[in-house]
C-alpha cells in the first residue's frame, strides 16, 4: 500500500476527499472548523512536497443542483485562514471550468470543488421518483444512475487528479463515488490521507489488540441503532456498559416497568438474546440499578429517582442516578481499554448531564492511569468536549456511523477501496 509519506506528490494534483461536512449558522458561517483542522496537515503534505490539491467534499443532504445553503463556497475563507492561502472555489464539482481549473493548478495551489451531493452520482441515490413508486421502479432508477451517470461521474472527478487521497473517515462507510468507486481509478496513486490513516490504525489497535479488561461503554438513545456494534463487540470485549435510552428496552424486555421512557417493544427479543449471547460468551453487562427520572422531557422537568425497571407512569428515565454512576465509575476505573459510544443520559440538558459527565470523568482517570480510551460518535465526542476532557483521553474518532460500521464489520469500505 502506498504511504502519503513516500509518494512524490512533485507536479502531481492531488484530489483529496476530505469530510468538511461542517455545522454553519443561518449567516452561512462556520461555527465550528474542527473538520476542516483535522483535514490541514494532509493538505499540506501535498503542497510542501510539490504538489497541488484539489478538495472535494460534501456537506448536508442537498436534494437539488444548486442548493445555496449547502454551497461549499461558504467555507472558502474557513478553509483559508486554516490554511494559510489562497482556495480557489470551482463552483461545481464537475464540468468545464473545474475541469479546466484544476488542469491549470500549479504546485502549491488549491482548489475547492463543489458539494459533491448536489449530484444524485455521489450517493447514487435516483432523484424525482414519483411518491408512489414501487420497489422494482426504485431498484431500476438506481440501477440505471449506477450504470450510466455514476460512471460518468466518477470519471469526471477522476480526470482532475493524477493521485487520489482518501482523508474523510467520516464518510468511509459509504460506498460513494468519491469515497469508494473513484479508487479503483488510481490502481497506483491512492493512499489515506493522515486523519484516514491515524482512525485505521487507533481503532484497528482497540479491536484487534486490546489490553484487557476490555471495556465498551454503549449508551444513546435506541437499541435498535446499536444492536450490530453490541453484538460484534460481544466478541471482543470483556464487558460492555448499557446505558441511556437502551436501557428501557433492556428493563422492559425482562418485564420491568418504565413509564413514559424511551422504549421499543419491537426490540425486545433482540435484547434477551443480547442477554444471552453475553451470557454464553462470559462478557459482563453493566446497567444501572437506578435512574434520574423526569416528568418531562426538559430543563424546567421536575426530577426524582427509581430503579431503572420500576418507573412510575408519567415518569420517564433520562440519566442514570448514583447506584449507576458508582457502578459505572468504579468498572471503568479497573479496565484497560475503553471504547465509549453514546452518552447514558440526554446530556444536552445540565441536570440530566451528570452521569454523563461522571462517566467522561472515570474514562479520564482510567486514562491517567495508563488505560487506552477510544471515543466515537458525535454525542460522546460532544460530551467529552462539553465537559473539558478532550485531552485526557487517548483518542476521539471524528466519525460516529463509521466508527461503529468499522467495529461491526471489522473493515470499511472506503479503507478497503485504498487498501485492495
Ligand atoms: P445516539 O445517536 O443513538 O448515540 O443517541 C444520542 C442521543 O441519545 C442523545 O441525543 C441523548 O440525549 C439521547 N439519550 C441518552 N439517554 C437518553 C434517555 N434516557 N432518553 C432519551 N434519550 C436519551
Amino acid at each position: 500500500m502506498i504511504s502519503i509519506d513516500n509518494y512524490d506528490f512533485k507536479g502531481k494534483r492531488a484530489l483529496i476527499r476530505v469530510d468538511f461536512n461542517v455545522p454553519l449558522n443561518e449567516n452561512g458561517e462556520v461555527t465550528d472548523d474542527t473538520r476542516i483542522r483535522a483535514a490541514i496537515p494532509t493538505i499540506k503534505k501535498v503542497l510542501a512536497e510539490g504538489g497541488s490539491a484539489i478538495l472535494m467534499s460534501h456537506m448536508g443532504r442537498p436534494k437539488k443542483n444548486p442548493d445555496a445553503k449547502y454551497s461549499l463556497e461558504q467555507i472558502v475563507s474557513t478553509i483559508e485562514k486554516n490554511l494559510g492561502t489562497t482556495v480557489m472555489f470551482a463552483g461545481d464539482c464537475i464540468g468545464e471550468k473545474a475541469a479546466e481549473m484544476a488542469k491549470n493548478l500549479k504546485p502549491g495551489e488549491v482548489m475547492l470543488l463543489e458539494n459533491l451531493r448536489f449530484y444524485a452520482e455521489e450517493e447514487g441515490k435516483p432523484r424525482g421518483l414519483a411518491a408512489d413508486a414501487t420497489k422494482e421502479e426504485k431498484d431500476a432508477a438506481k440501477k440505471a444512475l449506477k450504470e450510466g451517470p455514476q460512471k460518468e461521474f466518477v470519471a469526471k472527478l477522476a480526470a482532475m487528479g493524477d493521485c487520489y487521497i482518501n482523508d474523510a473517515f467520516g464518510t468511509a462507510h459509504r460506498k460513494h463515488a468519491s469515497t469508494y468507486l473513484i479508487a479503483k481509478n488510481f490502481p497506483n496513486d491512492k493512499m489515506f490521507g493522515y486523519l484516514l490513516g491515524k482512525e485505521v490504525k487507533a481503532i484497528a489497535s482497540v479491536m484487534e489488540n486490546p489490553q484487557h479488561p476490555f471495556c465498551a461503554i454503549i449508551g444513546g438513545s435506541k437499541v435498535s441503532s446499536k444492536i450490530g456494534v453490541i453484538k460484534a463487540l460481544i466478541e471482543k470485549v470483556d464487558s460492555i456498559i448499557i446505558g441511556g435510552g437502551m436501557t428501557y428496552t433492556f428493563a422492559a424486555a425482562q418485564g420491568g416497568k418504565v413509564g413514559n421512557s424511551i422504549c421499543e417493544p419491537d426490540m425486545f427479543p433482540v435484547a434477551l438474546e443480547i442477554l444471552e449471547l453475553a451470557k454464553q460468551k462470559g462478557v459482563k453487562l453493566v446497567m444501572s440499578p437506578d435512574a434520574l427520572i423526569a416528568d418531562d422531557f426538559s430543563a424546567s422537568a421536575n426530577t426524582n429517582t427509581a430503579p431503572a425497571n420500576n418507573i412510575p407512569e408519567g415518569w420517564e428515565g433520562v440519566d442514570i442516578a448514583d447506584e449507576g454512576k458508582k457502578r459505572f465509575c468504579e468498572h471503568i476505573l479497573e479496565c484497560k481499554t475503553i471504547l465509549w459510544n453514546g452518552p447514558v443520559g440526554v446530556f444536552e440538558i445540565d441536570k440530566f448531564a451528570t452521569g454523563s459527565k461522571e462517566v467522561a470523568l472515570a474514562i479520564a482517570e482510567a486514562t491517567k492511569k495508563g488505560a487506552y480510551s477510544l471515543i466515537g460518535g458525535g454525542d460522546s465526542v460532544a460530551c467529552v468536549n462539553k465537559f473539558g476532557l478532550a485531552d485526557q483521553v487517548s483518542y476521539i474518532s471524528t466519525g460516529g456511523g463509521a466508527l461503529l460500521e468499522y467495529i461491526e464489520f471489522g473493515d470499511l469500505p472506503g479503507v478497503a477501496a485504498i487498501r485492495d
